[in-house]
């Protein structure tokens, strides 16, 4: 069976085909600026160098028109037709209480992914019309869609709920539903794997460092807790969001600096965080260069991000009542031996032993801890498209 994977965003688009008989990757690509000037496919099909195709797309409609004619096409393509394409999994970002798992998309899940809108606004949309335009140009492939919440949705009560009147959770909705789900299950099973024991019986703590950046507290393969909240904005130090704040500062600021409510949720998301403390750039390279070169913000942004992530990690070995590993992943997860060292330290009372040799390696599986810690620090690169593909193929093997 062959599946193609999407993720529409706002003006980008990602897609992967898979071979379901060997989960082998046929092609991968993405489109960005679509709707803006400069919009470019870029496309490879294999271990082959990557192609790039600039035309204009002025709506997703074109974006996926052209993803679809570069698949079927003969200089790249992987398929004779797109009648070869069984399913399309879709990422979509929420679906509030609805979905605890994927599921195949009729008219029914539709509308229920229109009445998560409200929740986001930014990235159910996009979501949504990649389905519509798929649907659309792909109508004897089904759909499926895998949702970012669904992983947490095993959070107890006392997790998932703020210290609110309770009737704000009973009529809107106001309540932790946690993201990167999809990324938190695939990294936390791969690691009972790599520990070599069942998912049911590990304890485990994964870290996704990206731009965006959540810590889930994964008990026997079920969420039991994640820093990200109501929104993605909760949390960690993250790219340019705040995460955690005292709620008191957020009137505080619009009146002190005369802001309306548009303009401070633009502060919160696009100009705190990291880039905001160090002033020099939201992307971890560049700031760890820059504290390299002796500028004291750019350190001061690092400190304060590791030492969030590793206030999270203790608070959540608390809620798990033990833990058997921390799993780094993700952009600066995997790619950074500094974060994942800074963060670890100060935690060998908890049984947490880096081994600092091992620790020097990029983007692929590896146990970093000494012999004989007692809590493994694992490196696991997330898969996030191969659990859609999965999941894709067992709903529609089973339908
Ligand atoms: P997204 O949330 O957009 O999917 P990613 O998971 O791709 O994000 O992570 C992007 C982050 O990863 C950026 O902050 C980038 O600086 C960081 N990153 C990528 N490569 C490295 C590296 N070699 N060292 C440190 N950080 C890195």
């Amino acid at each position: 069976m062959k599946i193609l994977v999407i993720n529409c965003g706002s003006s980008s688009l990602k897609y992967q085909v898979f071979d379901m008989s060997d989960e082998s990757v046929l092609a991968k690509g993405l489109v960005e600026k679509i709707g803006l000037p400069g919009s470019f496919l870029k496309h490879r099909r294999g271990d082959e160098d990557n192609i790039i195709v600039e035309t204009d797309m002025p709506t997703h409609e074109t974006a996926i028109g052209l993803v679809i004619d570069t698949l079927v096409g003969l200089a790249h393509g992987v398929v004779k037709s797109m009648d070869e394409i069984e399913a399309v999994g879709h990422r979509v970002v929420h679906a509030g209480e609805k979905y605890a798992c994927s599921t195949i998309v009729n008219d029914d899940v539709m509308q229920a992914l229109r009445q998560c809108i409200e929740l986001a606004p930014l990235h159910n949309p996009p979501n949504i019309m990649g389905i519509e335009v798929c649907t659309k140009l792909m109508p004897k492939a089904k759909s499926v869609a895998v949702f970012d919440t669904a992983f947490h949705q095993t959070m107890p009560q006392a997790a998932y709920l703020y210290a609110l009147p309770l009737e704000f959770y009973r009529k809107y909705g106001v309540r932790r539903y946690g993201f990167h789900g999809t990324s938190h299950r695939y990294v936390s099973e791969r690691a009972a794997h790599m520990l070599g024991r069942p998912v049911s019986e590990v304890k485990v703590i994964t870290c996704h460092l990206g731009n965006g950046a959540s810590v889930a507290a994964v008990d026997g393969g079920r969420s039991i807790d994640t820093s990200m909240g109501f929104t993605p904005l909760e949390g960690l130090i993250m790219g340019t969001r705040s995460g955690d704040l005292d709620p008191a500062v957020v009137p505080y600021l619009m009146y002190k600096e005369n802001m309306n409510t548009e303009e401070i949720c633009n502060l919160l998301n696009k100009k705190c965080g990291v880039m905001g403390v160090s002033g020099v750039s939201s992307d971890f390279r560049v700031i760890e260069d820059a504290a390299a070169k002796g500028n004291q913000q750019a350190q001061l942004a690092l400190d304060m991000y590791y030492y969030r992530v590793r206030k999270y990690i203790g608070a959540y070995a608390a809620a798990l009542g033990g833990l058997d590993a921390i799993v780094f992943t993700a952009g600066i997860g995997e790619n950074s031996p500094e974060v994942r060292a800074e963060v670890c330290k100060h935690l060998g009372f908890m049984g947490v032993e880096l081994d600092l040799a091992k620790n020097r390696v990029r983007g692929k599986e590896a146990d970093l801890s000494t012999e004989n810690a007692k809590v493994k620090v694992l490196l696991i690169p997330t898969n996030e498209e191969l659990i859609i593909a999965r999941d894709t193929k067992g709903l529609v093997d089973s339908h």
